[in-house]
């Protein structure tokens, strides 16, 4: 599969695509120098969302539509399950390149940049880790190839950012797990064919009564919820998942019972790198936007570029997105090296979200009436940002997550 990739990337005519966006490619190579393998990852992803989602992703978002056919092609490029070994269909390629592609898929389309995301991050990454050989076979690879994606579901209507007071019941029946209860805000989950699931197993033991499950979609007693009607990402599918009495094989439980709450936490350690690289993608848009309009746009008889006060905003905006980009790219070399990320997974997804929020509200100003209309990109771009600064851990809980791993190092 990463052949598949890297000799689509090679390419003559994968380059020559490649024209429009050349000063923003400049600028990705400059922030540091990247092995050849993943320049090339770096301009075939930027291909891609160049020809099959940038034409798209205004009418996506606007008809709140799942990008289907541009997912079934990112699967045959391998952008699926980047991570995932070949022997299990994935591309076999490392955090680093999963970041720098996700990056750039966003920066075409931030929705289809989270579908990617949680299908690579949140529901492959955990059966990966602590699946069986059996259920990686049967759990990865038709996730891998595009032809299905999977979801995660560990937030509830009653909580969110205390994941470990979960209500939702699994209870073993003979050979079964009877699943009750209601996830809430499930990214994928109109279009995904399987879920992994957390449920307690039992409520004394609190966070560590949890268990996680894989739970095929549809199944009987399983059903979905409306689809949210969100600021952004709208071409993304968010809904609850209702089960009841909801029965699954006793197989399908993932890892040992009661590691739940370990699996749904070290998943959301990758998965922050996931979402930080999304608002990346985000926030290089939002720039390419702005940096594009002020050079086109005459006010007083220049270039608004020509102004100090544009120029300022300019040069802060590059400097929040390169300094996130960093410490994104770290947080996945450090994983990439068998090294704790947990700290600097969710400095990455705080420095990126935030830089998101500030860089696309600062593009809409640089823009001026232009940057409030749909017919310029800046306005989605400013939506799609926020959501950044919400799941897979919002700010404050990043915030608590680095001073929490902070403080452990001080203190030896
Ligand atoms: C579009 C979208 C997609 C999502 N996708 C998924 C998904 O695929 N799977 C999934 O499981 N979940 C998903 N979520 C849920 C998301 O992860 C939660 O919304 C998020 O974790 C926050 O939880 P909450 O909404 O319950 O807010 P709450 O936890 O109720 O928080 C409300 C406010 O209180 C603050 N707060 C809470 N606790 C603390 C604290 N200890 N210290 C300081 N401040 C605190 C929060 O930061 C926030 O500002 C998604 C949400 C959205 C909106």
């Amino acid at each position: 599969m990463a052949a598949v990739l890297l000799a689509r990337g090679g390419g003559a005519a994968a380059r020559a695509l490649t024209f429009g966006c050349l000063r923003q490619l400049h600028t990705v190579y400059q922030t540091v120098e990247l092995p050849e393998t993943h320049q090339m990852l770096c301009q075939t992803c930027r291909d891609f969302a160049e020809k099959e989602l940038v034409p798209i992703a205004a009418q996506l978002d606007k008809e709140h539509r799942f990008p289907a056919e541009q997912v079934k092609k990112m699967g045959a490029l391998g952008l699926l399950a980047m991570d995932v070994p070949e022997e299990y269909k994935g591309a076999g390629l490392d955090y680093l390149a999963y970041s720098i592609a996700v990056e750039e898929i966003s920066r075409g389309c931030a929705s289809t940049g989270v579908v990617m995301s949680v299908n690579n991050s949140l529901y492959l990454g955990p059966i990966l880790k602590f699946g069986s050989e059996e259920q990686k076979h049967q759990w990865i690879a038709p996730f891998a190839s595009g032809d299905k994606i999977g979801c995660f579901a560990l937030s509830e209507p009653g909580n969110g950012s205390d994941a470990g007071a979960a209500s939702t019941v699994a209870r073993l029946d003979g050979n079964e797990w009877v699943l009750n209860g209601t996830k809430a805000w499930i990214t994928n989950a109109w279009d995904a064919s399987a879920v992994v699931v957390f449920a307690t197993t039992d409520k004394s033991q609190k966070h560590k009564g949890i268990s996680a499950f894989l739970v095929p979609m549809p199944t009987p007693g399983l059903s979905l919820g409306k689809k949210e009607d969100k600021l952004g990402i709208r071409a993304s599918s968010t809904a609850n998942l209702i089960f009841e009495d909801c029965r699954i094989p006793k197989a399908n439980l993932l890892g040992q019972q009661g590691m739940g709450f370990k699996i749904a936490m070290q998943t959301l350690d990758s998965g922050r790198i996931g979402i930080a690289s999304q608002a990346l993608g985000i926030a290089q848009g939002a720039l390419d936007c702005a940096v594009d309009y002020a050079e086109k746009r005459l006010a007083f008889g220049s270039p608004i570029s020509k102004l100090q006060a544009i120029q300022f905003k300019l040069a802060d905006m590059a400097l929040a997105l390169e300094g996130a980009r960093l410490l994104t790219w770290r947080a996945a070399m450090l994983k990439d090296n068998g090294k704790p990320y947990t700290k600097e997974a969710a400095m990455a997804k705080l420095a990126a979200s935030e830089a998101a929020t500030t860089i696309s509200h600062q593009a809409i100003q640089i823009l001026g009436g232009m940057g409030y209309v749909t017919e310029m990109p800046a306005e989605r771009h400013y939506r799609d940002a926020r959501i950044t600064e919400i799941y897979e851990g919002t700010s404050e809980i990043q915030r608590l997550v680095i001073a929490g791993q902070l403080l452990k190092e001080y203190r030896g």
